[in-house]
């Protein structure tokens, strides 16, 4: 950077007489540097600390390279010419310095602004799918993870009435931490939480679970999760239950569906799923949003979220796909939101909807009394149990054996 000097160009030398100084402009953001000339344009560059491969330099009104001496009262711009490469990116909406920058959106911006934007598209995907009105009631299932915590946050701060739900899935550490993290922002935000322990009120936990023989101990875990959240949001009266789910879950969930063509899964994806037969309505406000951005409004709210990874889920299918998207979204911004919106706006509807034909009737668990449905509707079913507590009996037989595994064990 060049000494600050005021802003007329000219100067007294020695004998008193007046000599001008060159005028350069730069750009993102503007300003004027006086430099004392002649000097060629590469030495005013290097002055200025600017990558010559960066910008044109532009004087009288023509292009000049790099040798080309300036005179003394030259007046030459410096026009940046790789975006994001010439000085800090400025934020879309104010100017300031940026702190993030997102490549699909072509945009960056200050912290207050990225809120703004986070605010934005949760408005949006709540407004364009009805997913709740202000007077409703949300039960929101918090894992302590950056997209739970960040969807809690924004719907309170947008005005809605929301409680949290934490389910202890017993995985060691990763779930005492994560269940702090719930339990310090509920004290915070002065909200109410409710709490499920899986070992508490059903006599297993996940690691438990991976005894099992032909289910993963994630596939336990995710119905073991879906099973506590409709339970507490129906009993407890909630209107609607919110999961964190983003961009990068439900681009990646779409992408296994069709590597497979699982049809029925298809016509069901939807960041909205209306209440039906004792399930309450299931919303997904974050689904226009990446992991990158709810990460960066946490850091940016003070959102304190456990950063580490659940142990037991490496080799996760789930986490492939992410990475095959994130490959391709890393050489063409906007690959992933592409896919995801296109689907659901142009071919679910059109395409996949003959393919929801659920013909499957729903009744009462004979146990639990948890909706669940019949696979063979005509046949008579004394008792039908639900795909819950099926599994659970499974895992309790394998507890149980001796020398089986142990409760509360680390995974
Ligand atoms: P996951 O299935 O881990 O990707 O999580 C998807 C969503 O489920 C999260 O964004 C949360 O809304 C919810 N969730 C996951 N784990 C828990 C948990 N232990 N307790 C409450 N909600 C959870
Ligand atoms: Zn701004
Ligand atoms: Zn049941």
């Amino acid at each position: 950077m060049v000494d600050m000097l005021p802003l007329c160009c000219a100067r007294a030398d020695v004998a008193g007489s007046l000599e001008p100084y060159m005028k350069v402009t730069l750009r993102n953001p503007d300003r004027t540097e006086l430099i004392d000339g002649p000097m060629s344009v590469a030495a005013v560059l290097d002055r200025l600390d600017v990558d010559p491969e960066t910008v044109l330099v532009i004087s009288g009104g023509a292009l000049v390279t790099k040798d080309h001496v300036l005179p003394a009262d030259a007046e030459v711009e410096v026009r940046p010419v790789i975006s994001g490469g010439a000085g800090p990116a400025r934020c879309h909406a104010c100017e300031r310095t940026a702190v993030i920058e997102i490549r699909r959106h072509h945009a960056a911006w200050c912290a207050e602004h990225f809120v703004d934007h986070i605010r934005g598209q949760v408005r949006t995907a709540i407004d364009r799918l009805a997913m709740v009105s202000y007077d409703e009631r949300i039960l929101v299932a918090v894992s302590g993870g950056k997209d739970s915590l960040a969807l809690w946050d924004v719907l309170l701060d947008m005005g809605y009435r929301v409680d949290g739900l934490y389910v202890g899935l017993g995985i060691g550490t990763y779930s005492s931490r994560s269940e702090q993290r719930v339990r310090d922002f509920a004290d915070r935000r002065q909200v109410r939480l409710h709490t499920v322990d899986l070992a508490d009120e059903y006599g297993y936990d996940v690691p438990a679970a991976s005894a099992l023989r032909r289910r993963s101990s994630c596939g336990v875990c995710g119905l073991s999760k879906r099973y506590a959240f409709n339970r507490i949001a129906v009993e407890q009266g909630y209107d609607v239950m919110a999961t964190g789910h983003n961009l990068d879950d439900e681009a990646a969930t779409l992408l296994g569906n069709v590597l497979r063509w699982q049809t029925p899964m298809l016509a069901r994806q939807s960041p909205c799923l209306p209440a039906r037969d004792g399930m309450s309505r299931k919303i997904k406000p974050l689904y226009r949003l990446g992991e990158r951005e709810t990460a960066a409004y946490c850091v940016i709210k003070g959102v304190d979220y456990v950063v580490e990874e659940c142990p037991m889920v490496a080799g996760n299918t789930v986490l492939r796909y992410k990475d095959a998207l994130n490959d391709l979204e890393r050489h063409s911004p906007g690959t992933k939101a592409a896919f995801l919106f296109g689907y659901l706006e142009r071919a679910r509807d059109r395409h996949f909807a003959a393919d929801e034909h659920d013909a499957t009737e729903v009744v009462a668990c004979g146990r639990c009394g948890q909706p669940t449905g019949l696979r063979d509707p005509g046949r008579a079913h004394a008792d039908p149990l639900c795909a819950f507590c099926r599994t659970r009996d499974r895992v309790l037989a394998v507890i149980e054996q001796p020398g089986g595994v142990s409760v509360g064990a680390p995974p």
